[in-house]
């Protein structure tokens, strides 16, 4: 490891990084230890005034795009060098945790008063990102500013999205920008040299396997589909089963097929069947109707595209008295993450002494839209028993702590290619 991402590593200030998220934990605060910071709202808002009040005092300049992603930058030598990014997001689920998204960001900004402490000098400017809106509990979709700042997907195509009282996100979002009149303002999609994003895992491996970081190797793809099978009802006490087109006994059929199907001895694929419309609906009946949605997700783009491509066959195959419809709903391909970015997270863990695992994401993150357009990592810290997206969500202080200087090493890293 470099010397001086060493040196900077271990600058990075535990009690303070623990206090900030207690403060931030304070706007929004729930019952239950949670918070409930919706996107582009007044906790929003009052969060993003916090986190620019520790950057100005550390002279960092502050911009902010079109949909209110917000940049924090600590300079580099060469001031026209593309920066390299980290960051996540300030918004929480409705019943959010303390940790959800807000790491990436304060870990992000230790990152960068660890290096002014450390007296270190990157050739590229870095930069941390608090990203709106990434959970798109008030506005759908989901990682709506990383989508716009990488131009995925227009800005017009999310401002007249409205929330559930019937505001308009142009509107939230006007108040938003005109909250932070100080930053300057910032294009879209400006050049990224590579993007780290840390977060908690949301999900129990690393501290199943007692290790304190988890290098992301990718995030995994997903294919939904609703399934439809039609029958007939009749009276299930006087129909013989021979006469019936009974919709239950074909969709219990299908899913024991999928269920046969993603069967997976090392416990990588995930297949759910969360949802399901029963018509008539009535014990006395046999059912007309059944309409189920199938989740199926794997990291690797071969082995996801198989099985989606396999479910709609075996489904039909399966079904041996109705009729079946099937509708891809969602489809995400698997994002596999730059091997530089993530050999350089992983030297990171080695050289401070870390244990370590390599593992992929379950779930979705920022990073994802940002590996469209630049060399892409993320580093994962435990959180306690796996649970996330819920009051209960917690974490030590201390793996993340850790997590935080495995960042700060691989920046500079980074920011010196
Ligand atoms: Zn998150």
């Amino acid at each position: 490891m470099r010397e001086d991402a060493r040196d900077a590593a271990l600058r990075v200030n535990e009690e303070r990084l623990w206090l900030r998220h207690a403060e931030m934990a304070k706007i929004g605060a729930i019952p239950g230890n949670g918070v409930n910071r919706a996107a582009l709202s007044r906790e929003d808002i009052a969060a993003r005034k916090l986190l620019l009040s520790w950057a100005v005092q550390r002279s960092f300049t502050v911009s902010i795009d079109a949909i209110g992603n917000l940049f924090v930058r600590r300079a580099g030598s060469e001031a026209n060098a593309a920066p390299v990014m980290t960051g996540s997001h300030m918004d929480s689920q409705p019943r959010g945790g303390r940790f959800d998204g807000i790491y990436g960001v304060l870990a992000g900004l230790e990152a960068l008063e660890a290096m002014n402490e450390a007296g270190v000098t990157t050739r590229r400017p870095i930069e941390v990102v608090a990203w709106t809106n990434e959970e798109g509990g008030r506005f759908a979709p989901c990682t709506m500013g990383s989508m716009v700042f990488t131009g995925a997907r227009p800005l017009a195509d999310v401002l007249d999205v409205t929330d559930n009282e019937g505001i308009k996100l142009r509107d939230a979002l006007a108040e938003t920008l005109a909250a932070t009149p100080l930053a300057t303002k910032r294009e879209f999609n400006s050049p990224v040299a590579g993007y780290i994003e840390a977060h908690i895992e949301q999900g129990p491996l690393l501290e199943n396997a007692g290790k304190t970081v988890g290098v992301v190797t990718g995030i995994q793809g997903l294919r939904w589909f609703n399934i439809e099978v039609s029958g007939k009802t009749d009276h299930a006490g006087t129909t013989p089963l021979a006469l019936r087109k009974d919709a239950m006994r074909d969709a219990v059929a299908i899913i024991n097929a999928l269920t046969e199907l993603t069967d997976d001895p090392a416990d990588v694929t995930r297949f759910t069947v969360g949802r399901m419309l029963v018509t008539p609906n009535s014990p006395n009946s046999v059912a007309s109707h059944v309409l189920f949605s199938v989740d199926v997700r794997h990291p690797d783009p071969q082995t996801i595209k198989r099985l989606g491509e396999a479910v709609e066959p075996l489904a039909r195959k399966a079904a041996k008295h109705c009729d079946v419809k099937v509708t891809p709903t969602l489809r995400d391909d698997p994002c596999v993450f730059d091997a530089d970015v993530t050999n350089a997270v992983e030297a990171a863990a080695k050289g401070l002494e870390l244990t370590h695992m390599r593992l992929s994401s379950g779930a979705s993150h920022d990073a994802m839209y940002m590996a469209r357009v630049c060399p892409t990592g993320m580093i994962f810290v435990p959180c306690e028993k796996g649970v996330s997206h819920n009051e209960a969500e917690n974490a030590t202080s201390a793996d993340l702590a850790a997590g935080a200087r495995v960042l700060t090493a691989a920046l500079v890293e980074l920011a010196n290619r």
